[in-house]
């Protein structure tokens, strides 16, 4: 039998990873875009794809917001982004019509938790969280194997935090005073911070707390077996050690958390996540996909 071939894009604002494969963990070819026009961009995204394997399915894990309801005239666009030359680009759609195959979409975190779910961190669990804290903080939660759905992608990241007595910051988010992502994104250390690459204790404890205070929501309501934390700020050493002491503090025993210290950890795939996750989604399109 001839094997079935997929493609997955991981769709960024500085970059697209394009890769081909019969699973996440079997990608025959690779290529990383630029991400630039939309037109430009997708263009070479479509060579790539025609140039190797015929593909039968095709998943996208992408920047956002995206329109997610499939009633919508408008599925599979990007909505509103900062990133203007992108908003209302029909990317399910173009990619779907130039490569002739069924598209599936979802946000680059809803992707990434897919990935660590089934390849990663996640692996034989079933209901997990996965934030990533990085120019913005995203979240994405998996809920008895599938994943969490709305009205529209849920906006975790600008939960409402009680801010740290003492900071005045406030410069983090253009709609709300005091969210998680404001607080405590990357965008928001290079505003806090002279040099937010090697961060003071002080400034370390502080975003640990504001961290830790979305963490502990997170573990409230969601209740999950895991909770996956990368980006690029998580590189900063001792950061995920403070923010596991921030949320034992801050849950103050009401809510039993697993004891081992890996109930939250970093992501098992690295920067791999998104792709494995947008070719899962291409694999799994169907009536039961975890992201249908
Ligand atoms: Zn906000």
């Amino acid at each position: 039998m001839e094997p079935t071939f997929y493609g997955g894009i991981e769709a960024g604002g500085t970059k697209f990873v394009c890769a081909v494969g019969t699973a996440p963990d079997a990608i025959e070819a690779k290529t990383v875009i630029p991400t630039t026009s939309p037109d430009e961009t997708l263009a070479k995204v479509v060579e790539f794809f025609q140039s190797g394997p015929a593909i039968q399915a095709m998943g996208i894990a992408s920047f956002g917001p995206l329109d997610l309801n499939r009633q919508s005239p408008t599925y599979g666009h990007i909505a509103k982004t900062p990133k203007l030359a992108w908003v209302n680009t029909d990317l399910a759609g173009i990619i779907g019509s130039k490569l002739g195959v069924p598209v599936a979409i979802d946000t680059d975190v809803n992707g990434a938790a897919l990935g660590e779910l089934t390849y990663g961190a996640g692996k034989g669990l079933h209901t997990i969280a996965y934030m990533t804290v990085g120019t913005g903080i995203g979240v994405g939660c998996i809920i008895d194997g599938r994943i969490m759905r709305g009205i529209a992608n849920s906006e975790i990241g600008h939960m409402l935090i009680p801010r740290q007595p003492g900071d005045d910051f406030r410069d983090g988010c253009p709609y709300h005073r005091d969210c998680l992502e404001g607080f405590a994104s990357g965008t928001a250390l290079r505003k806090r911070w002279d040099n937010p690459e090697q961060m003071s204790s002080a400034a370390l404890a502080l975003e640990a707390y504001y961290l830790g205070c979305g963490i502990t929501n997170i573990i409230t309501f969601l209740s999950p077996q895991r909770i996956i934390i990368g980006g690029g700020v998580m590189h900063q050493a001792g950061l995920l050690e403070r923010v596991r002491h921030e949320v034992a503090g801050l849950l103050n025993g009401y809510v039993e958390t697993p004891a081992d210290k890996d109930f939250i950890t970093q992501p098992a795939l690295g920067g791999e996540s998104g792709i494995y996750g947008a070719l899962l989604l291409a694999s799994a399109s169907g009536p039961d996909a975890p992201g249908s």
